[in-house]
């Protein structure tokens, strides 16, 4: 994977994707995964996890804006919130910039990378690391759903890629898990790679998720570093389709929160839900198998 200069990501067969390292922070297998940690001059502090990229101090904020605004801003008056893996938790501080939210709890797997984030990834966590709101808890996020009686109005999967510890967060099980950890007028974001390279794993994701809940539905963003297209995160409730709230609702909320973004706004909101037409035919056949197979019980 590296030869301590050069990091390469992995995640395709036949593409490898480098950046050099002008400084090596970290390399090490953890109990759960290889994690490398460097700076590199152009998107400054990089997080590899199995080879994958996870997150870079110059790019999170196109990721981290889209997946806790859309649905925290969707849903009006969000309250509690869980966070599934996260590790670097620049999520949780966007989440946390809501005064609405009472609750920030994060259930992550690698107690390395919750360590790290809080030693090098300052600049993006340190006011979640200092609300007494946020509490960030080692587990794995299948086992909480499975396990625990609380309950969330959003729930953020920000997970590594169905590989090693990621890939119980894309079961049909885990859905039907989260499903059951959420309020009435509760949402769903997950993260659902690249559909131009991982077009398997984006089917399989869908057919789950269409599987377990009533509106499905997918946004794109585009994040320089992740590779090979489109991201699409994926949307998922029983009771909040994902259209149903107006650019004018939502420029009243946005206004009314006082968040200040440098990639999200409400008319982008709306707009990412247009997918790119190979996206939307793969999402559309994806559920309609999920749907075949059933709502309902796993
Ligand atoms: N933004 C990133 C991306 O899409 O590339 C994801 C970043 S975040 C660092 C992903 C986190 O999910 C990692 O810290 C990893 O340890 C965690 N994770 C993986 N499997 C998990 C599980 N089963 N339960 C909880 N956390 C998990």
């Amino acid at each position: 994977m590296a030869d301590e200069r050069w990091f390469s990501e992995t995640l395709t067969p036949g593409v490898r994707l480098s950046f050099e390292a002008r400084r090596v922070l970290r390399h090490e297998r953890t109990d759960n995964q290889e994690l490398a940690l460097f700076e590199n001059d152009v998107f400054g502090r990089v997080l590899l996890l199995d080879g994958v990229v996870q997150v870079t101090t110059a790019d999170e904020f196109i990721y981290h804006e889209m997946m806790a605004h859309v649905p925290l801003l969707a849903h009006g008056e969000p309250r509690d919130v869980l966070i599934i893996g996260g590790g670097d938790c620049g999520l949780a501080e966007e989440v946390l910039k809501h005064s609405s939210i009472r609750r920030v709890l994060q259930v992550e797997i690698d107690p390395s990378v919750a360590e790290l984030a809080r030693t090098h990834f300052g600049e993006i966590n340190a006011a979640a690391f200092a609300d007494p709101r946020f509490e960030l808890r080692i587990g794995d996020g299948a086992a909480f759903v499975r396990e625990s009686d609380e309950r969330f109005d959003v729930v953020l999967v920000d997970s590594t890629d169905p590989i090693g510890p990621g890939a119980v967060l894309f079961t049909r099980e885990f859905y039907a898990g989260v499903r059951g950890r959420l309020n009435p007028g509760g949402i769903l974001v997950t993260q659902n790679g690249i559909p131009f390279l991982q077009t398997r794993e984006f089917a399989d994701a869908f057919a789950n998720l269409g599987a377990t809940f009533r509106h499905v539905a997918c946004y794109v963003i585009s994040v320089p570093t992740y590779f090979g297209g489109h991201l699409a995160l994926g949307w998922s409730s029983d009771d909040v389709a994902p259209l149903a709230v107006s650019t004018e609702a939502l420029e009243t909320r946005f206004a009314a929160a006082g968040i200040q973004t440098r990639y999200y706004s409400p008319r982008h909101h709306l707009a990412a839900f247009a997918a790119p037409r190979y996206i939307e035919q793969a999402l559309e056949s994806a559920v309609e198998q999920g749907r075949k197979a059933g709502l309902g019980d796993p």
